[in-house]
C-alpha cells in the first residue's frame, strides 16, 4: 500500500496546449480516488504518468515516498486494469492470472497459492483451465483483475475497465470492485466517465476539465453542490 503525491504535473504531446496542465494531488494510502471529466480532460494522460507509461513533462511524482519520474513502469510495483482487459489469448485463465508472478520468478507453489487466492476471491475457480476467447466479458474482467492482485502492488490503477460491458454486468463489477478494494485496502485509481460509477466507488473525486483539476471532493460533496 501507498500514498500517491502529484506535484505540478504539466504534459504536453508536442508543442501543443497541455493535456495536463500544473496538477497537483495526494492520494492517501488505501484511498479510492476516482478521476472523471469529457474526453479529452487528461484523465488517461495522468493515469499513464503514475503507471509510467507516458513521460512527465514537469512536475514531481511521487509513489510511497520516492519519485518515481524516472522510474520504468516495472519498477514502479503498481497494478494496471485496462478498458480492453489485455489478456493473452494463448494462455490458460490461470497463466494469465499467475503472469506477474512468473516475470517475477516466483516459485512454483506461492504461484498455485496465489493464484488460487485470486481465483476464489472472483469466483473463478472453475474456470482456471479455460482461454479467454471461451469466457464471457465479465469473467475477462475479472481475470484482468486477478492478474492485478495477485502481485502485492502499491496500488491499483483502473482506466475504465467496465465500460465494454453491458449495464447489468456493470452494475455487478461495480459492486464487486468496490468489495475488493476494501477487502484489500489497496490505493485506487479509477478513471471513468460513468457517473454513477464515480458516485458509488470514489472515497473522493477529481474531476478534470482540460487539463485541470477543477475540483476534488467526496461524491456526496459533489452531490450535495446546487
Ligand atoms: P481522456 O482520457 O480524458 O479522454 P486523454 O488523456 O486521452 O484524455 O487526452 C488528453 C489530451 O491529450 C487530448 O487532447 C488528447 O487528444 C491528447 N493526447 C492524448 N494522447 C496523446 C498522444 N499520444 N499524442 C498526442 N496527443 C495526445
Ligand atoms: P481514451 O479512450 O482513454 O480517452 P483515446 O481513445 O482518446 O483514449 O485514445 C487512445 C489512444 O490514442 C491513447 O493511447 C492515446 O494516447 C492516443 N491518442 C489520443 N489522442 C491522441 C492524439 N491527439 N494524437 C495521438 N495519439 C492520441
Amino acid at each position: 500500500m501507498a500514498s500517491i503525491e502529484m506535484k505540478n504535473i504539466v504534459k504536453k504531446y508536442g508543442d501543443g496546449f497541455p493535456a495536463v496542465n500544473d496538477v497537483s494531488m495526494d492520494i492517501a494510502d488505501g484511498e479510492f480516488m476516482i478521476l472523471v471529466g469529457p474526453s479529452g480532460c487528461g484523465k488517461s494522460t495522468l493515469l499513464r504518468m503514475i503507471v509510467g507509461l507516458e513521460d512527465i513533462t514537469s512536475g514531481d511524482m511521487v509513489i510511497a515516498g520516492s519519485r518515481v519520474n524516472d522510474k520504468a513502469p516495472r519498477d514502479r510495483n503498481l497494478s494496471m486494469v485496462f478498458q480492453n482487459y489485455a489478456l493473452y489469448p494463448h494462455l490458460s485463465v490461470f497463466e494469465n492470472i499467475a503472469f506477474p508472478l512468473r516475470l517475477a520468478k516466483a516459485p512454483e507453489d506461492e504461484i498455485t497459492q496465489k493464484v488460487d487466492t485470486a481465483a476464489k476471491v472472483l469466483e473463478l475457480q472453475e474456470h482456471l483451465q479455460r482461454k479467454p476467447a471461451n469466457l464471457s466479458g465479465g469473467q475477462r474482467q475479472r481475470v484482468a483483475m486477478g492478474r492485478a492482485i495477485v502481485r502485492d502492488a502499491d496500488a491499483f490503477l483502473f482506466d475504465e475497465p467496465l465500460s465494454n460491458l453491458d449495464a447489468k454486468l456493470r452494475g455487478q463489477m461495480r459492486t464487486e470492485i468496490a468489495r475488493l478494494q476494501r477487502r484489500l485496502g489497496i490505493t485506487t485509481v479509477y478513471v471513468t466517465h460513468d457517473q454513477t460509477e464515480a458516485m458509488t466507488l470514489g472515497d473522493r473525486v477529481c474531476v478534470l476539465r482540460k487539463g485541470v483539476i477543477q475540483q476534488v471532493a467526496s461524491p456526496r460533496e459533489l452531490y450535495e453542490q446546487p
